[in-house]
């Protein structure tokens, strides 16, 4: 079909969110004088089946090959500019490399309301903009910024000297001023060109206020847009129209924000680099921080990746030249140390209700000096289960092969993977016995025992229970802040970032589970969270003779003597010397292909057909299928397969037929790809 005249009509070729590899051609006809053709980039809301979904332009053309009586209108052009042509690459190369529809990568990066059935105007956003920036240019004034170390100086200035294309990794002891070199760097690229715009990606939500205060701080008269998944419609559609229309010139914001599109993007941060939050777990499963190098790549522009415990798979590449590394060895507050990390053996210092007397005494002299310990655990809950001392009985999940959590506070049972909840049995379902028992310990049983132990301390939890109300861990972190707080208790939420003013003294509880997972990532995990937790202790001068006190069964695990010496470089070697042993990643890619049916028998069913496809493959390892280690969630049963390549691109080029392949194949099996999993 041809357009008749191309003045006012034409076609138009377009993604939506749909499972479905394809593109979609629709016709576009000037109605009014005010209508302007379409361009590539460009969002239409275009009829499909019964309804209307917006659909982002791929092409415009004077002809199609799909016959006239098949022809639909393009409804509406969507009030927005349309999308540049660098974000379209970065959302096919995702769908490339991930192996996912365009559409499916493209369309759900857009706020709500430009995919809603009805697009509303966007008058209401843009004025709020205005508003937002008219109030910032009058409350303009700078704060002080304190003299860079030398140091932090180097780093600056080697990301500044950067031209093109330059991974620099910034490998900081936690407190050293990575954040503060991050700034400094912004500051030069900013100051260098009136459009200049830095993307800063963080990988918590609950580390952004404090982050974004001091960026705001920092550049006043500059607008920000944040972007992270747990604000309002509203809210979200208005950064992302500020970050689009180069309103905003500082970018900030956790995984999502790398898919944030810009006019345009002159350097890119990734603080925290290491941190696993950086993994969308469902949808497009990709790596934010991977996505941001390409990015960098992409543009040719400097990409800084901070942490202090680097993920092995950056440290490799510094290692191996492509990424170029800066040390920040010390603490940047004049005199402040590292904390000194004590390992107790809990097989010899039994204690009481799960702490040590050597942490006792510990949180007993912090208290006396009016200072503040933290605890930390990573299991929420009052006890991971119920059992029945005399049948056996435990308290699973009857959807899930888990255990439900006893969550004392609620008297009910809540599993964590699915969310069933259960009063809490008088007796033993089983055998009537009344005195049924919580084994082990999450974190309300801890607050509950120390709140026995220390009757007279101002004790606080920190979780995901204890802070699902929207502002609730914001204020419970001002109480810390405020000193209102003498004992913090807290999973991974209180562990990172976060600047502690009066803390000298952090204790481990029970660490050991990690180093005996399947997950041959789990140590790396371990030794992170346990730089990170540490680093929260220490942080001012006047606070040395801070400690981190780690419980452990274990103290003579290379682990454990890794983090007494604050040793990274040595655990990163040696871990990576492993992994090279065992053909483990980065010195291998993998994917994997996860399937879940009602039975296990017809997940592993399909996994074997989809193995036998790739079995002649040449330089691919096609591994068995397996039951995943925790197989059944909400009633599908779940399992896996691996697939290897000493070769990233004979991995890439298989996985493209294969998913291909795999659309194609008729199956009652939910199936996804993982590329470069996390863990396996
Ligand atoms: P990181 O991001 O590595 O954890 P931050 O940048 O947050 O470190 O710095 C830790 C603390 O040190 C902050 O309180 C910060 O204000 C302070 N700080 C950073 N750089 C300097 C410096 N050059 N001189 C004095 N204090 C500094
Ligand atoms: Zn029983
Ligand atoms: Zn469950």
């Amino acid at each position: 079909m041809i357009c008749s005249d191309h003045h006012s009509s034409c076609f138009v070729r377009v993604v939506l969110d749909v499972p479905l590899d394809a593109h979609f051609d629709y016709c576009w006809v000037k109605h009014a004088a005010q209508d302007v053709m379409p361009t590539v980039g460009q969002l239409v809301r275009v009829p499909f089946g019964k309804r209307n979904m917006t659909g982002l332009v791929i092409a415009v053309s004077e002809t199609t090959d799909v016959p006239t009586d098949r022809m639909r209108e393009v409804a509406s052009q969507c009030p927005v500019p349309p999308l540049p042509q660098e974000w379209m690459d970065l959302c096919h190369f995702a769908a490339t490399y991930y192996h996912r529809p365009l559409g499916e990568v493209a369309i759900p990066c857009l706020p709500k309301p430009l995919r809603a059935e009805k697009v509303p105007t966007l008058d209401r956003a843009y004025a709020a903009l205005e508003k937002e920036q008219s109030a910032m240019v009058r409350e303009a004034s700078a704060t002080v910024r304190p003299e860079l170390n030398p140091d932090q100086e180097e780093s600056v200035q080697a990301i500044g000297r950067a031209s093109g294309f330059a991974p620099l990794l910034l490998h900081g002891v936690t407190g050293s001023g990575k954040t503060e070199v991050y700034l400094r760097a912004a500051e030069e690229i900013l100051a260098r060109h009136e459009e200049a715009t830095v993307m800063i990606l963080v990988p918590e939500i609950s580390l952004t206020p404090q982050l974004e205060e001091r960026i705001r701080s920092r550049f006043p008269g500059i607008c920000m847009a944040i972007l992270h998944s747990r604000m309002s419609e509203g809210e979200r559609l208005k950064n992302w129209l500020s970050a689009h229309t180069g309103n905003a010139r500082i970018l900030l914001g956790t995984r999502m924000a790398v898919m944030a599109s810009t006019p345009r993007l002159d350097m890119i941060i990734v603080d925290e680099e290491h941190d696993p939050s950086y993994r969308q777990q469902e949808g497009l499963r990709y790596s934010a921080r991977d996505l941001a190098v390409w990015r960098a790549w992409q543009l040719r522009v400097p990409v800084v990746l901070g942490s202090a415990t680097p993920s092995l798979e950056s440290w490799h590449h510094t290692l191996s030249g492509q990424y170029c590394r800066r040390v920040l060895p010390v603490r940047a507050v004049p005199d402040a140390v590292l904390p000194d990390v004590r390992l107790v053996d809990i097989s010899r210092d039994k204690g009481q209700a799960g702490f040590s007397l050597y942490l006792l005494q510990a949180i007993r002299l912090r208290l006396e000096r009016g200072q503040q310990s933290l605890l930390f655990i990573n299991r929420r809950g009052y006890a991971p289960v119920l059992v029945c001392d005399s049948c056996g009985w435990v308290s699973a999940c009857a959807r899930c092969s888990a255990y439900m959590v006893f969550h004392k506070a609620q008297d009910r049972l809540r599993c964590h993977h699915c969310g069933l909840e259960r009063f809490i049995p008088h007796a033993c379902p089983d055998c009537g016995n009344m005195d049924i028992k919580p084994l082990g310990r999450g974190t309300q049983r801890m607050e509950e025992s120390l709140q026995a132990l220390f009757p007279s301390s101002r004790i606080l939890r920190i979780d995901a229970d204890s802070t699902r109300r929207k502002g609730s861990l914001q204020s419970a972190l001002d109480q810390v802040h405020r000193g209102q707080i003498d004992i913090l208790v807290g999973t991974q939420m209180i562990a990172k970032g976060h600047d502690f003013r009066n803390l000298t003294l952090v204790g481990v509880v029970s660490p050991d589970n990690a180093l005996f997972s399947h997950d041959y990532r789990a140590s790396e995990r371990l030794f992170a969270q346990l730089m990170q937790v540490g680093g929260r202790a220490g942080r001012r001068a006047q606070e040395n003779g801070s400690e981190v006190i780690i419980q452990t069964r274990y103290p003579h695990h290379p682990l454990f003597q890794a983090v007494l010496s604050h040793n990274y470089e040595a655990f990163a070697g040696r871990l990576l010397a492993e992994r090279q042993e065992s053909g483990l990643p980065p010195f291998i890619h993998q994917a994997l292909l996860c399937a879940e049916a009602r039975k296990l028998d017809d997940a592993l069913a399909f996994l074997q057909s989809a193995a036998a496809y790739g079995k002649t493959c040449d330089g691919l390892i096609m591994n068995e299928p397996v039951p995943m280690a925790l197989v059944r969630i909400s009633n599908r049963e779940r399992a896996q397969l691996l697939v290897e390549s000493a070769s990233r691109s004979t991995l890439q080029a298989f996985l493209k037929d294969w998913t291909i392949h795999l659309r194609h194949t008729k199956t009652k099996v939910r199936w996804h790809l993982e590329v470069d999993p996390l863990s396996i």
